[in-house]
């Protein structure tokens, strides 16, 4: 891409004909363009041959397509595979394709890196990067797409890869308009660590994606300690504004509990969840730790009988709860374990930890 060529790659329809206008003749082309890119994802302006050759030669000199390389693939034992994209600026990326029967599960990511240094992340431990722009959103789905197009089924979208979505509302709202095109507003969902003002601009929103909360703690006290977010949107605020987050009548936040031994799987802290989430159409979604070399040592996943027995604490009680499969933790795809390789680590201080 040379300095003067804008990336169309992001753009949704409406903006996308509003550059294209001066270029083109007839409105139908438009819809030609924005099929090419986001339902075929062609890589090249050159490729669109349903444009005549001349109006590719003049497009391809103000414009481009900013499909990522794909720098490395690697295929888990399980069929969960894991991106590496190499942006056009090197940042890396990564995202994780997650067969499921019929289905499936893609895991994206919304930033290269992530500032808020949650410990038990190995994105956070890298500390962090920049916001990607929608184009860059977008053609994670267009480049796992291209690559997986013979494991057919549905497709649910997870924003769960590196970084918040939530500090990166623009673009997430323009990647979602796009995408909502082929996938359903149900199928997408979102992660955050408890941005406040992000929740609040989301609710605001006219279609919204499903909504999940990374709590890992029942209290301020260990949420802190293990979420520096923590303290700018504690708990109690948090919860405020999911109280008044609207749902659709079956809709439920999901709320992901990371299991870490001895430190919040004790019977008392299922109860304590339980009260916390009262009152709430909620779900809790429990992730036993995966470890990683760069986390602390003292970070541990609990033993199966513990984590078994802390679902079914909360299921006893009333609440909807589930255990996440483990699933391509081979080649460190799994919850937590995405990196952006070969940058020194930032903000990240394993002595505060202290667990
Ligand atoms: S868990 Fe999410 S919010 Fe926390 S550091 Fe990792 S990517 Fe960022």
């Amino acid at each position: 891409m040379t300095q003067n060529q804008q990336d169309l790659l992001g753009l949704p329809r409406r903006r996308l004909a509003e550059v294209l206008a001066p270029f083109i003749d007839r409105p139908y082309r438009t819809d030609q363009i924005y099929r090419a890119l986001y339902e075929r994802g062609a890589g090249e302006i050159g490729s669109i041959t349903e444009l005549g050759k001349e109006l590719r030669a003049e497009l391809a000199e103000r414009f481009t397509i900013g499909l990522p390389e794909v720098a490395t693939r690697h295929l888990s034992a399980d069929g969960t595979e894991k991106f590496l994209f190499r942006l056009a600026d090197g940042a890396t990326i990564e995202a994780v394709d997650i067969p499921d029967g019929r289905r499936r599960t893609l895991c994206i990511s919304s930033q290269a890196g992530c500032a808020l240094t949650c410990r038990f992340c190995v994105t956070g431990y890298w500390g962090g990067g920049r916001d990607l722009t929608a184009g860059e959103i977008v053609a994670q789905v267009l480049a796992v797409g291209k690559q997986r197009r013979e494991s057919g089924g549905g497709l649910n979208l997870v924003f769960m890869g590196m970084g918040e979505p939530l500090l990166n509302l623009g673009a997430l709202g323009d990647a979602l308009e796009i995408l909502t095109e082929q996938i359903s507003w149900r199928r997408i969902t979102v992660s955050t660590a408890g941005v406040i003002p992000g929740i609040e601009e989301l609710a605001g929103w006219r279609k919204r994606p499903r909504l999940a909360i990374s709590l890992h703690a029942p209290d301020d006290d260990r949420r802190s300690r293990i979420m520096p977010i923590n303290r700018r949107y504690p708990l109690a605020d948090l919860l405020a504004a999911l109280r008044r987050y609207p749902l659709d009548r079956r809709e439920r936040l999901t709320f992901e509990y990371l299991l870490i031994r001895d430190f919040n799987d004790a019977p008392a802290d299922a109860d304590a969840l339980v009260r916390l989430l009262s009152g709430l159409q909620a779900k809790v979604n429990l992730i036993p730790l995966n470890p990683d070399p760069v986390l602390d040592e003292s970070m541990k996943r609990p033993r199966r009988t513990v984590v078994t027995a802390f679902r079914d604490r909360l299921t006893s009680k009333g609440m909807t709860a589930t255990v996440r499969k483990q699933r391509g933790d081979d080649v460190s795809a799994a919850c937590g374990q995405l990196r952006a390789p070969g940058r020194e680590p930032r903000g990240f201080r394993r002595s505060n930890l202290s667990l």
